[in-house]
């Protein structure tokens, strides 16, 4: 199993002046390749910093990703460090050389005489294409160690991740990785963690948790030698787990519940008006956003927050009104008189739905804290209309 560590460079990193978003990037990436990530750190455009940085990564990890510092200038000494610690020579490669002519003459510049740091290699590096850019990255192997290098900018290190490092990363795993994410509501991290416990030790496949704003999800990830086997034993496991959590579950993988509710919506024929005060519209933004929605969206109403002291009447009321104002089979509300306090207080949310022949509304508690709770909440409310509908 290879031993993943990753090492940003930057300046402006450590200065707070660019937030760093390569290594979350390639975190999750590793993650979803079933590759164990055990350090990420941060270093300067320091040559010595640098250096022991890498000679420290070199000494624990078997994959080691660099981000940044390929540009032309004296301060990008990514390649200078990588050819310090392992005593290679760098030279200029003439392909490398050439293809940085050609795009520069492309865009109808001459390359200026610093560029050409950029076509320089040590021998135990193979070049890595940058299709959007003229930095290439390199993939090192030396001594059973790996050491990749991408461009900062993340767009040209998230092309450079997919089309160039990707399919070597796979080759060198020798295994196929396969996850599936199943979504619940309705339940704390706790109580899931306590129900799934037996699951959460497995090692293949292995059982993660993750709390969010659309409830808790446990995402399944099995290693084996082909898609098939892998799926299998992703299969095996779901079923396990959906016979646990049920009617807790919602989802899986790429849905949301805004999705469920067009599909809902569109396969019953039927169209829904939003009313909503303190969400500001969210809702209907989340809504609005759903392919579905222009067969089944018909309008929203947004009214100030905390105009009169909300109650399950005001919910209901405003449900109905955007109901009738658009003309909609159905009309859901959203209301309450949440503050914006930094305590440990808790607010009342109305949650009201409103058809011809029936009203709902439920009451909910949620922590006096916008704009963190606003989804929670947003998802609160979808969760209710579906269940409402189909009940
Ligand atoms: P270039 O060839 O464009 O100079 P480079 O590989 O030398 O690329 P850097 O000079 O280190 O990369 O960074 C270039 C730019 O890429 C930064 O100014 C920043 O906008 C972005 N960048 C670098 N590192 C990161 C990071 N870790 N997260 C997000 N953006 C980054």
């Amino acid at each position: 199993m290879l031993k993943a560590e990753i090492i940003t460079s930057g300046t402006e990193l450590l200065l707070g002046e660019i937030t760093d978003s390569n290594t979350p990037y390639l975190a999750s990436r590793l993650a979803g390749l079933g590759i164990d990530l055990y350090y990420t750190s941060t270093v300067g455009d320091n040559y010595q910093r640098f250096y022991g940085v890498l000679e420290q990564a070199w000494n624990r990890s078997d994959l080691i990703i660099t981000t940044g510092g390929l540009g032309p200038t004296q301060g990008d000494i990514t390649r200078d460090v990588i050819a310090g610690l392992l005593g290679e020579e760098l030279t200029v490669d003439p392909d490398l050389k050439r293809e940085i002519i050609e795009l520069f003459s492309r865009r109808g510049m001459e390359m200026p005489e610093n560029n050409i740091r950029q076509a320089t290699i040590i021998p135990s590096a193979v070049a890595l294409r940058n299709s959007s850019g003229t930095a290439p990255g390199w993939w090192v192997e030396k001594e059973g160690r790996i050491i990749v290098t991408l461009p900062g900018p993340p767009a040209e290190l998230q092309s450079m991740w997919n089309y160039q490092v990707l399919p070597r990363l796979k080759e060198k795993s020798g295994a196929i990785i396969v996850s599936r994410t199943i979504k619940t509501w309705g339940l704390s991290e706790a109580k899931v963690d306590e129900m799934v416990s037996p699951f959460l030790s497995t090692a293949n496949p292995t059982l993660a948790m993750y709390a969010g704003p659309e409830g808790i999800r446990l995402r399944i990830t099995a290693k084996a030698d082909t898609e098939e086997a892998a799926g299998a034993l992703i299969t095996e496991r779901e079923k396990d787990i959906r016979g646990i959590l049920d009617n807790y579950i919602w989802g899986a993988d790429d849905e949301t519940l805004e999705g469920i509710i067009g599909r809902l919506l569109r396969s019953r024929g039927m169209t829904l008006a939003v009313a909503e005060s303190f969400t500001g519209g969210l809702l209907a933004g989340a809504l609005t956003g759903v392919p579905e929605s222009r067969d089944f969206f018909r309008g929203g109403i947004i009214v100030p927050a905390g105009a009169a002291e909300a109650s399950a009447e005001s919910a209901a009321g405003l449900a109905n009104k955007a109901r009738r104002e658009f003309a909609a089979d159905v009309g859901i509300a959203i209301d309450g008189n949440i503050k914006d306090a930094d305590d440990n207080t808790r607010d009342a949310v109305y949650i009201a739905v409103d058809t011809a022949s029936n009203q709902g509304t439920i009451k909910a508690n949620y922590p006096a804290r916008l704009p963190y709770i606003t989804r929670r909440i947003i998802s609160h409310a979808l969760i209710y209309l579906r269940d409402f509908i189909r009940s």
